[in-house]
């Protein structure tokens, strides 16, 4: 039976909050993770992406991968691909690239603009969808399997009760 789904809030009033953000959710990352980023133009993906990123290890820059479609890091053991779809006119454009190969047990996929390859792009683990909020942003994160719960649960854990409340999303 499926158990029921996991999901957070997170309060992130500037932009430090969501580097934090991602500085916790770093270590949580196993391969095989996919990670749907989602939220409009500006709400925060990159930022995200890039404070995990860079958290890992990368020292490099953490381009958007907004032209290029992917960028690729590979991290001690880890490959990393951080996904852009913004640009797809179609959903097909996804297995036009050859991306589900991408998609494995060895690897995490952060993916910005999951929408845009609807139907094609595999299911995620976590979603983590980023409003406006004021000045600031709120992040509501929905855990849909098991292994997106685990990390899901350690990033409650790793921010504290206060930023976050644990709910059981509604079905
Ligand atoms: P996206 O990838 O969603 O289009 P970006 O990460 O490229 O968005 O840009 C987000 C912008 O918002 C950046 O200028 C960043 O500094 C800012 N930002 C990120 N998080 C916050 C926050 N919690 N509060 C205010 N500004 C933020
Ligand atoms: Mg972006």
């Amino acid at each position: 039976m499926h158990s029921p789904d996991v999901t957070a809030v997170f309060q992130l009033p500037d932009e430090a909050a969501t580097l934090r953000l991602g500085e916790a959710l770093a270590p949580l990352l196993v391969p095989g993770l996919v990670i749907f980023l989602e939220g409009d133009l500006g709400a925060g993906k990159t930022t995200l992406s890039r404070a995990m990123i860079r958290a890992l290890g990368h020292t490099g820059p953490v381009k958007s991968p907004t032209y290029s479609l992917v960028e690729v890091y590979v991290i001690s053991s880890l490959y990393l691909y951080h996904f852009d779809f913004y640009r797809f006119e179609s959903p097909e454009e996804f297995l036009d690239a050859g991306f589900d190969e991408y998609f494995n047990d060895t690897a995490v996929c952060l993916v910005e603009w999951p929408e845009r390859a609807q139907g094609c792009v595999p299911s995620p683990d976590l979603r983590l969808c980023l409003h406006h909020a004021g000045v600031g942003r709120v992040l509501e994160a929905v855990a849909d399997t098991p292994k997106g719960q685990a990390c899901l649960n350690a990033l409650i854990q790793a921010l504290g009760a206060d930023s976050s409340s644990a709910m059981p999303a509604p079905r």
